[in-house]
């Protein structure tokens, strides 16, 4: 069993930069893996990025359903992701939301199926082909491993809103009832 661990919020500069490609499966990168699964439960997340329990290295796990409703779970080491080529590609415009800049929602269009490849915990390959919420967080998730946050994909205006918003709800948080 995974410990639960705090959620790095916006700002922090481990979710800024790229993290680092894992070399070593070893019991440390289980332990990793059992942490983050245990964090992104507690926060009842569908996927969690490394970084954002403020480990840098290229890792993230999924727990979602995907555009049929059939459930999917499981982790990617060193992802790399694919989207269908521009002439195929098909946008889902559906809201989007991010444990590290939590109680906020902005639509972000996304391409509506993706594929990631890489490793699972123990370094056998792994693909994981995604459709709808699915398809959603691969991209997310392998965004985050790279540096970014979906506000970042977001326009300007929008972005300053969503950021003024949960500037707002963080202060809210801290004000005696
Ligand atoms: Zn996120």
């Amino acid at each position: 069993m995974g410990e639960v661990r705090p959620i790095v919020r916006v700002g922090d500069p481990v979710l800024h930069r790229p993290c680092e490609p894992v070399t070593g499966f070893d019991g440390e990168l289980a332990a990793l893996v059992a942490d983050m699964f245990a964090s992104m439960y507690a926060a009842e997340g569908v996927g969690l990025a490394a970084n954002q329990i403020g480990v840098p290295l290229r890792v993230f796990v999924y727990d979602c359903q995907d555009a049929d409703g059939r459930p999917h779970k499981g982790v990617v080491v060193n992802p790399a992701l694919e989207l269908p080529g521009l002439g195929e590609r098909r946008l889902d415009a559906g809201d989007e939301g991010c444990l590290s800049v939590p109680g906020q929602y902005a639509p972000l269009p996304r391409a509506d199926r993706a594929t990631v490849r890489g490793f699972d915990a123990e370094g056998e390959p792994v693909v994981v082909e995604g459709t709808g919420l699915l398809a959603r967080c691969l991209q997310h998730e392998t965004d985050h491993l790279d540096g970014h946050l979906y506000i970042d994909r977001l326009p300007a205006k929008r972005r300053k809103q969503v950021l003024a918003a949960y500037e707002e709800s963080t202060k809210a948080d801290k004000a005696p009832l």
